[in-house]
């Protein structure tokens, strides 16, 4: 029995457990995500439902999505809005609520998505509407798109997020949950929407009874995705006024003009258990924000949408319980080196075409290639593997060719990631002739997956410790794709010389080095690396190169999933079997 088959036998029936997520990705046709938080939040929900755990989750319909990336032959990022077909995907819920913004009130409608799992186990989706005929134009694109508009549109949405999504959850009737997950600090307003509905039977008090924030304490849980102090979601004060009224903003303590309207610190004074997404970056965000304790819970990937077709037949053939338990990949160790090659070509060659065919790079079926695709955030240094190009060249000219695919989008009032695109593609030119790199436009999970699976080498550079986890190094390893990456986030924990990949910046106190600046010194360790270990592992010695990837599957996609990630949580943060057992 899975963990939530217990749950289910001990009587619940209804869901125990409210997710809210302003981002999921639950479909690549659905543009309802940006990165990495949305893909962890569909990720997550997809083990929930594999483990049968009584979960539902709640997030905006993103209606205009994030946005459509076109790019120009110099690398310019075109931001468009995505059409896409809600009909064909969600059925819309014949219920709705309202919340109150600046006095006013808004109607929220909402449509169902379901998530089923490999043992017949479904999590439903609420992903809430405010585009009904009740509300005024301006209130009607609330929930079109995603991290867009400014501050005042962003807290809008927060309202509808917290406060619509948890009154959305009443009105269709589910009253047994005990648990409410806010996935990053935009789903925060929940605490206030909690409390509130506690403060209704006492209409007399003036301020929050320390009681009730206790009994909302008991219910909540947050994972804090952000390990510097700027990344985190906050307004200014007056905003927090005017949106939230006087009274709410007294009620939190939570409007002062100091901070402003700090979400993080409000979802920490909400919670009861409160976890960073890597044991690195629990520790990171302790010493942010001291006298809350923060625990650790390693982000996952969910390995049957991360796997690409050859290793999804692969692992059929040799760990047949793989799709339910993800745990089996460790049993990777003995699928024979030869299998493992055949399908990795064979998910190389899908990747070698598809860049082809969209960018006409000319890439090589059989020449090593460099994957590196994520958000273009200048933390991330796309940039770092071109710090020195000449001796890149000459690298590849005498060690073995290469070829290098790049994805990701920048957000579209980030002028130094759009400068990281243009840069790269200003690298591929200079490059011409001596080594093929390609810069496949409008990055989502399809591309993801295609990169993720294909590339011999799965290439991560940020600046530290700004990673607090990262997971497309965790597709690559389900697929057999070791890392090449500075040691950061997951790396840390998946990391072991020449057995699961390399590390950038093993002297890592070298590179502190004032003079040098951190960025020559992880770009002198790149090369040195991908010149004494990669290029000869992979054209000279080939089944080392194979027991790596070998080793990448057991070690790290063995334990770098939502389905280990998700029983943490449960056992961890929800921590309700016990609770729920005892007292029915
Ligand atoms: C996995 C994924 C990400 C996150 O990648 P990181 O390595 O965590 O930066 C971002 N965007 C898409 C489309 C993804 O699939």
């Amino acid at each position: 029995m899975t963990d939530g088959q217990l749950l289910k036998a001990a009587g619940a029936e209804q869901p125990l457990v409210a997710y809210f997520s302003m981002e999921i990705g639950l479909d690549p046709s659905m543009p309802t995500y940006a990165g990495g938080l949305g893909v962890l939040a569909g990720d997550t929900i997809r083990s929930a439902a594999d483990l049968d755990i009584p979960m539902v989750a709640v997030t905006l319909l993103h209606r205009r999505g994030y946005f459509y990336q076109r790019l120009d032959e110099r690398g310019v990022q075109h931001e468009e809005p995505v059409a896409w077909p809600i009909n064909d995907f969600c059925n819309r819920v014949n219920q709705h609520v309202t919340v109150e913004i600046e006095n006013r009130t808004v109607y929220v409608g909402a449509w169902q998505f379901r998530v089923r799992g490999e043992s017949g186990g479904e999590v439903l989706v609420y992903l809430l509407d405010t585009d009904l005929p009740e509300n005024q134009p301006w209130d009607r694109t609330l929930t079109d798109r995603l991290y867009g508009g400014d501050d005042y549109y962003r807290l809008c949405q927060e309202v509808v997020l917290g406060i619509g999504g948890y009154r959305m959850l009443r009105a269709l009737g589910y009253g047994h949950l005990r648990r409410f997950h806010m996935n990053e600090g935009h789903a925060a307003l929940l605490v206030l929407a909690l409390l509130e509905e506690k403060l209704a039977s006492r209409t007399q008090e003036q301020t929050v009874p320390p009681d009730l924030i206790d009994a909302v304490r008991e219910q909540c849980v947050f994972t804090t995705h952000t390990p510097v102090p700027a990344g985190h979601d906050q307004f200014p004060p007056d905003l927090g006024h005017r949106v939230l009224g006087d009274r709410r903003c007294s009620w939190l303590k939570a409007c002062d003009h100091e901070h402003g309207l700090n979400m993080t610190q409000l979802a920490l004074r909400g919670s009861r258990f409160v976890n960073g997404v890597a044991m690195k970056h629990g520790e990171v965000s302790n010493s942010l924000f001291p006298g809350y304790p923060i625990h650790s819970i390693t982000n996952g990937v969910h390995a049957v949408t991360w796997a690409a077709l050859p290793f999804q037949s692969l692992y059929d053939k040799h760990l047949p319980d793989w799709r339910r338990d993800h745990l089996s990949l460790r049993y990777a160790i003995k699928i024979p080196a030869q299998e493992i090659w055949d399908a990795h070509v064979t998910a190389r060659r899908a990747l070698v075409d598809y860049v082809n065919r969209e960018t006409n790079a000319g890439f090589d079926r059989d020449v090593l290639t460099i994957g590196c695709a994520r958000r273009a955030a200048a933390y991330k240094r796309g940039t770092l593997i071109f710090h020195d190009i000449e001796r890149l060249a000459t690298i590849a000219e005498q060690g073995g060719p290469i070829q290098i695919v790049f994805a990701g989008k920048a957000h579209p009032r980030d002028q130094d990631g759009k400068d990281v695109i243009r840069r790269i593609h200003e690298f591929r030119d200079h490059l011409r002739g001596k080594m093929a790199v390609a810069y496949l436009p409008n990055y989502d999970m399809t591309i993801a997956k295609l990169v993720c699976a294909g590339a011999d080498v799965w290439l991560n550079t940020p600046l530290p410790p700004r990673e607090a986890s990262g997971t497309s190094g965790m597709k690559a390893a389900v697929n057999g794709v070791p890392s090449f990456s500075v040691l950061d986030g997951w790396w840390i924990e998946g990391h072991v010389e020449d057995v699961t990949g390399w590390s950038i910046g093993d002297r890592v106190d070298a590179c502190m080095e004032p003079n040098g600046g951190m960025d020559a010194c992880h770009a002198a360790e790149l090369y040195y690396k991908l010149e004494e270990k990669i290029l000869p592992c992979f054209y000279r010695d080939r089944a080392r190169f194979i027991e790596i990837m070998r080793h990448a599957i057991a070690l790290n996609g063995g334990f770098f999933n939502t389905q280990r990630m998700v029983s943490q949580y449960l056992h961890n943060a929800y921590r309700l079997t016990g609770e729920y057992v005892r007292r029915g």
